[in-house]
């Protein structure tokens, strides 16, 4: 406030005034610089603000286009230059986004454009808004001619797929609770019906698949009652011709600690409720070793008394029901789905074997298992012979001098063993469930022998976090985050602008939020955190301690810090947000390992699944191929100091799995994703979530404010505006186009005067020549299409 001086007011009215050009910034500056105060506390400061942009109009409207215009506020209500504010769909040309935003909230109209970019403000609550007239009015449709809306995206990615015979990729991104799911379920129903499955039960199974999926890898959490605790990418694939013929989905981290353990207030995966609630309805639980009166540990957190409640939960006795349903329509063989309740009930119990201390003459610290029935029960949901369990539950093998030597385990090793076994299980039994998912939907068998496929991915991984207390979980799902949002920036801003260089095209530079140090911070070998993190994994003498000091000498970051007072405590300023992370049990979630005593003693069971479940490496369906060193792909990942010798297979194919870390498997997973989705053209929604307490009719505009800030959807609208998104070399342009200026028969040559003539033709404006591509403004590509449609 204190800025806000006469001296201040003077000067940015000169700029408004002298200097026209310089508008947009002095706003922005406005905007960066008082926004909080003046939404906050600062009454006068806002009229000020709107007295200036009430100046800024009145000079703004003189001799400018339409899309030059601003929108502004005058005595509280919403002036504008054409077309008026309730018809503003696409907000590229606002200045000011959130208040728009939340008019549209108001009305129930939870998309907006801003460019080619989708908004989704999260209503929390049910919209009409996705029933079979809706699929069929966004069809083909011209984007102007329909209200924004998720079916509108799914329309443009599917006949950019069909027109271009090109991949494409729809990244979701937003906060926890934001409605990244719901939109990704809303796209994969939409893209089905525009697929023309016309075989109704594969229409159908791919409809079903996240519901299976996010059975198993979705809780509820603090923030989100059906949160992702995992990251998913389905591929849906089509022919050439753009019929839908399978779907593949690839995982990335599932949270797998939640089995053992959720924090206050959280629960455990969904379908451990489900499976107990349905098995009680159905009479079952004592055929899996379950019992009604007494609920499992690893379901009953002691900080929500869930207990009693769960077998009786009608909810989740349909959601068991409706699990069930989903394995059996996708193509699970009932001995699998047998298998598959075996596991999990094997996990349950499991969790409530007890240790005790047994004092011995020259030992103290042996474990003895305290609740043999219980053990007995594990060993046989999970086909194996309960005394080789209870042995590899409480001591394991050393090997000395060539000798094998047996060790007892402490109480507090062997609840760790028993618990590295419960979450090896589940972990492994969700990669064989999505496996096997893949293997039932692939589309070898209805694509043609010259049809190599066409696919659209959908991007839907957890959230950005940021709770009271977060750990490593919070750290990975985080850094995914943060790559993410790289890849649009670099896709939005970086790429752009670069070629506006190379073909020298004058267009004004944009500048951006760019989080580059950050995935140098995390990423970097060997000095980024993640890298520190696997060298002090490899120390046994190392702590949680030492691992924290070790970030602290290494890390030379100001978006690192050790904050006063937290003990294991430290600090990253994230592109969302700052984040305090504890790093109390990095070292043993980074090692995650599974004795090899437990291996090798699930290896021997009976159960083929369980077999399987521990048989090294999963066999992973679907070819992948990595891209070359030139490929776009290593702009964007961080490369160390070894370039590109990045590891070029699976790392458990060739990785002792007792040596893999979770932080190494991370780094492969996100090179993955990434070589996967710039593979394809993109298409990005940003899920927005309007209020922390799950309210409908609630904008905070703070909050909301905040996550346009952060995601870059601000600079977005200005690079939208004053950019070109698509660049299209001549040759291509002219082999799509020239039909709209030359005749069918005649094609002409791919030189810019060809080019010229197609465009100007067309009636198109604001478009430029480089040296060897057109360079177009967002909209026109759409309007492009249209034309050779109607041709
Ligand atoms: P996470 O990162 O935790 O997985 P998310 O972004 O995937 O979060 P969702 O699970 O999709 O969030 O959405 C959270 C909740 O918000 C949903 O359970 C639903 O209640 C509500 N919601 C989201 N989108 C919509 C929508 N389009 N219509 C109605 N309700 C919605
Ligand atoms: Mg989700």
């Amino acid at each position: 406030p204190e800025l806000w001086s006469d001296h201040f007011n003077d000067f940015i009215c000169k700029c408004l005034i002298k200097d026209f050009e310089l508008r947009p910034n002095v706003l922005d500056l406005l905007q960066h610089v008082f926004i909080r105060q003046i939404l906050g506390r600062e009454r006068i400061l806002q009229k000020q603000l709107m007295e200036l942009i009430d100046l800024n109009q009145q000079i703004g409207t003189t001799g400018k286009t339409r899309h030059e215009r601003i929108h502004t506020k005058k005595g509280g209500q919403m002036m504008s230059s054409s077309p008026t504010p309730d018809e503003v769909e696409d907000l590229v040309t606002l200045e000011v986004l959130d208040e728009q935003l939340q008019r549209r909230y108001a009305k129930d109209q939870i998309y907006t454009y801003v460019g080619d970019i989708l908004i989704a403000v999260n209503p929390f609550h049910k919209m009409e808004l996705y029933s079979p007239q809706y699929t069929k009015m966004y069809i083909g449709a011209k984007r102007t001619a329909n209200p924004p809306h998720i079916f509108a995206v799914a329309d443009i990615a599917y006949q950019s797929m069909v027109s271009y015979n090109a991949d494409q990729c729809i990244v979701i991104s937003g906060e926890s609770g934001a409605g990244k799911t719901e939109s990704a379920h809303l796209l994969v129903e939409q893209l089905t019906v525009l697929g023309k499955a016309n075989n109704r039960s594969l229409q159908e199974k791919i409809l079903l698949v996240n519901n299976l999926v996010e059975a198993f890898g979705n809780a509820c959490t603090a923030i989100n009652d059906n949160s992702s605790r995992f990251g998913k990418y389905l591929e849906m694939k089509f022919t050439c011709g753009g019929t839908v013929v399978g779907a593949q989905i690839s995982e990335y981290l599932l949270e797998k600690s939640r089995v053992v353990h959720q924090a206050t207030g959280e629960k455990n995966f969904h379908i451990f409720y489900y499976i107990y609630a349905g098995l009680a309805e159905r009479k079952k639980l004592a055929h899996y070793k379950l019992s009604d009166s007494k609920t499992p540990k690893y379901l009953f957190n002691e900080h929500i008394k869930l207990g009693p409640d769960i077998v009786n939960n009608t909810f989740y006795k349909e959601q068991f029901d409706s699990v069930e349903q989903c394995f059996k329509v996708i193509g699970f063989t009932l001995e699998e789905l047998g298998s598959v309740y075996s596991t999990l009930a094997a996990i349950l119990n499991s969790g409530d074997i007890e240790f005790a201390s047994v004092a011995s003459e020259h030992q103290t610290d042996k474990s003895n298992i305290s609740n043999i029935a219980v053990l007995e029960n594990a060993a046989s949901l999970l086909c194996i012979r309960p005394d080789e369990l209870q042995e590899a539950l409480t001591s394991h093998c050393v090997v000395a001098r060539g000798e094998t030597i047996v060790r007892p385990n402490t109480v507090e090793k062997a609840t760790e063993v028993r618990d590295a076994m419960g979450k090896a299980l589940y972990g492994r039994l969700f990669s064989w469930i999505v496996n096997r998912i893949n293997t039932l939907l692939r589309p070898d068998t209805h694509l043609g022998e010259d049809d190599k496929g066409l696919n659209i991915g959908i991007l839907d991984i957890f959230g950005f976090e940021n709770f009271k207390r977060n750990s490593f979980e919070q750290l990975c799902i985080n850094i995914a985050n943060e790559q993410i949002q790289f890849y649009f920036n670099q896709h939005i801003f970086a790429w752009e602008q670069d070629e506006y260089l190379n073909e020298d095209v004058d267009a004004r530079v944009i500048e951006y939020e760019d989080n580059r140090p950050l995935l140098d911070l995390f990423l970097q070998k060997p000095m980024g955190m993640l890298s520190l993190l696997d060298e002090e994994s490899r120390f046994p003498q190392a702590t949680d301690q030492t691992l924290v000091e070790k970030f602290e000498d290494n890390l030379k970051s100001k978006n690192f810090w050790r904050p006063k007072r937290v003990d294991l405590g430290f600090g990253i300023h994230h592109y969302a947000g700052k984040v305090i992370y504890n790093a109390a049990g990095f070292l043993s979630k980074n090692r995650d390992t599974l004795p090899a005593d437990i291996v090798l003693l699930l290896r021997s069971s009976e159960n083929q699944l369980i077999r399987k479940l521990v048989t090294h490496p999963l066999t992973k369906t679907g070819k992948h191929t990595w891209p070359n060193s030139n490929s776009v792909f290593y702009v964007l990942c961080v490369q160390g100091d070894t370039g590109t010798g990045e590891t070029t297979h699976h790392p458990r194919e060739s990785t002792n799995m007792r040596t893999q870390t979770v932080a190494s498997y991370f780094r492969y997973s996100l090179m993955d994703l990434l070589s996967k989705m710039v593979a394809g053209q993109p298409h990005f929604v940003r899920c927005i979530k309007p209020n922390n307490d799950r309210q409908a009719s609630k904008f905070d505009r703070e909050k909301v404010l905040v996550q346009l800030r952060y995601t870059g959807v601000l600079e977005t609208a200005k690079i939208r505006r004053q950019g070109y998104s698509h660049r299209i070399l001549y040759a291509n342009f002219v082999n799509r186009y020239y039909i709209l200026a030359f005749h069918a028969h005649k094609e002409p040559d791919a030189s810019p005067e060809t080019c010229a003539a197609i465009l100007e033709k067309t009636k198109l404006e604001n478009w430029v020549l480089g040296k060897t591509k057109v360079f177009l403004k967002y909209h026109h590509v759409e309007t492009l299409n249209l034309m050779v449609r109607q041709t």
